[in-house]
Order: C-alpha cells, then sequence, then structure tokens
C-alpha cells in the first residue's frame, strides 16, 4: 500500500535520513523503531507531506505522492497522528473531532465516522464540551487518534502513541489501535519507542539508526533476535 524508496532528507546541512526504503502491506501494522534522533519522525513527516525529501519517492496505492502538499495527501486517505498529539488545545473535543472531518462533505458518512469513534473511545462522548487542553494525555492521544479517524482514513501514521501517557492507559490505547486496524481494514504505521510493545502488534518492522534503516523482518523474528534484545528490548 505504501512504498518509501530510498528517502533523504536534511535538514540544512545535517541529514536526517540517509535512504530509507521500507514497505507497509494493506491491512497491516508496520512499525519503526529506534533510539532518539533516528529519524522517525522525520520519515512519518516527509511521507505526509510536511517535509519535503531531498532524494527518494513516496508511493502510495501506486501512486507517487512525493510532490503532493499535505493536504492533498489526506485527501488520498494517509492520516497523521503526530508526536506530543497537537490536539487544538482551546477548541472543545467536539471542535476537534470536526476538525478531523473537514475534508468531508457527506453528513451521513461523518455521523457514522463519529459514532464509530465514540464506540471506540466512550470518554470522548462523555467530554465532548470540555477543551482538550484540559484533557489527561491519555484522553488527548484518544481525541487525535479519533480526529485522524472522523477523515475516513484507508492508512493511518501514529507517532508514539505511549509517550506521556500514563501506565495504565498505554494497553487501552494499544488495543483500540489493533482494534482500528483489524475490525476497520485501517493500515498502520506506528512509531514507538516502546519497542516491545510495538513489536508485540505489529506484523513487521524496521529499525532504525542514525538516518538508517539497520534491520528490518518479521516482528516476531525480531523480538528474539540477541542484538535487537539487547540494544532496544532491555536485554
Ligand atoms: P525522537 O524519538 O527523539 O523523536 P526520531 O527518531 O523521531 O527521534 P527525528 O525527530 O526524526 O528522530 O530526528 C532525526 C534527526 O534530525 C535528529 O538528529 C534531529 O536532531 C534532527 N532534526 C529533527 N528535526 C529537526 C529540525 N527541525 N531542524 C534541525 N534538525 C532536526
Amino acid at each position: 500500500m505504501l512504498t518509501v524508496s530510498n528517502l533523504e532528507v536534511c535538514y540544512g546541512a545535517i541529514s536526517a535520513l540517509g535512504g530509507i526504503s521500507l514497505e507497509v502491506g494493506a491491512g497491516s501494522i508496520v512499525t519503526l523503531i529506534g533510539g532518539n534522533g533516528a529519524g522517525k519522525t522525520t520519515t512519518l513527516r516527509t511521507i505526509s507531506g510536511l517535509i519535503r525529501a531531498k532524494q527518494g519517492t513516496v508511493t502510495f496505492r501506486g501512486e507517487d505522492i512525493s510532490r503532493l502538499p499535505a493536504h492533498e495527501i489526506v485527501a488520498r486517505g494517509l492520516s497523521h497522528v503526530p508526536e506530543g498529539r497537537m490536539v487544538f488545545s482551546n477548541l472543545t473535543v467536539e471542535e476537534n473531532l470536526s476538525m478531523g472531518a473537514y475534508l468531508l462533505r457527506d453528513r451521513d458518512v461523518i455521523a457514522k465516522n463519529r459514532d464509530y469513534v465514540f464506540s471506540i473511545f466512550p470518554r470522548l462522548k462523555e467530554r465532548l464540551k470540555q477543551t482538550a487542553g484540559t484533557l489527561s494525555g491519555g484522553e488527548q492521544q484518544m481525541l487525535a487518534i479519533g480526529r485522524a479517524l472522523m477523515g475516513n482514513p484507508k492508512f493511518l501514521m501514529l507517532d508514539e502513541p505511549s509517550l506521556g501517557i500514563a501506565p495504565r492507559l498505554i494497553g487501552t490505547i494499544f488495543e483500540k489501535i489493533v482494534e482500528i486496524n483489524q475490525t476497520q481494514g485501517i493500515t498502520i504505521l506506528l512509531v514507538e519507542q516502546n519497542a516491545n510493545l510495538a513489536l508485540e502488534v505489529s506484523s513487521s518492522a524496521y529499525v532504525l539508526e542514525s538516518g538508517h534503516v539497520v534491520m528490518s523482518g518479521e516482528s516476531k523474528k525480531l523480538r528474539a533476535d540477541p542484538q535487537l534484545k539487547a540494544t532496544y528490548l532491555g536485554g
């Protein structure tokens, strides 16, 4: 569904991605793991059209989207839940969700998407009139995912959904991510520092280091890899 070929990205003179390639098959959950500064966020932002690559291509459902502006990429069904959630703090939960449906015109589809978001995150329904900035970290993450789902995505990119969330809510968020994938058939590209969790829910994984893919394969196999265990899985 998504093919990234030889992507190179620089911030000024600094190289952030040195030619990475990866594939995400339709219906799968694929994860990118790696330490701080490995290039995970840069990869997602480049796929979304928020950063321009110096070299390389991004192909989504057979179309080269590398030169498209971000809003046209979203319109094709590729949604990004950014690191730090980036909800609109001064807007209510309801208004944040409406923003996610910005590109949709069909009211029935919007209502159906809202019902689905409330079915997986009932807490959002209880807090419709609350301003997003006053939600807990976990609730803001639910809202950020809900907002992305409002736009009817075929492909969802999630950047560090466990970051800054109370440990008891992390499991819930990950269960919902798997549920969204399994029941809606939405393909997921997940960036996560918590490699144990990421490898548990994904079918395949790429390990990034200093802007390069240094290891990739089935998540099950990577979990058993001694080198990966020592570096990323706490032994
Ligand atoms: P983290 O898990 O810490 O968010 P990451 O794997 O997502 O890390 P990136 O945020 O993609 O890594 O960063 C990759 C490299 O690019 C790092 O060396 C980082 O310092 C650099 N970088 C990221 N954003 C910028 C920017 N706006 N300007 C300059 N350098 C940047």
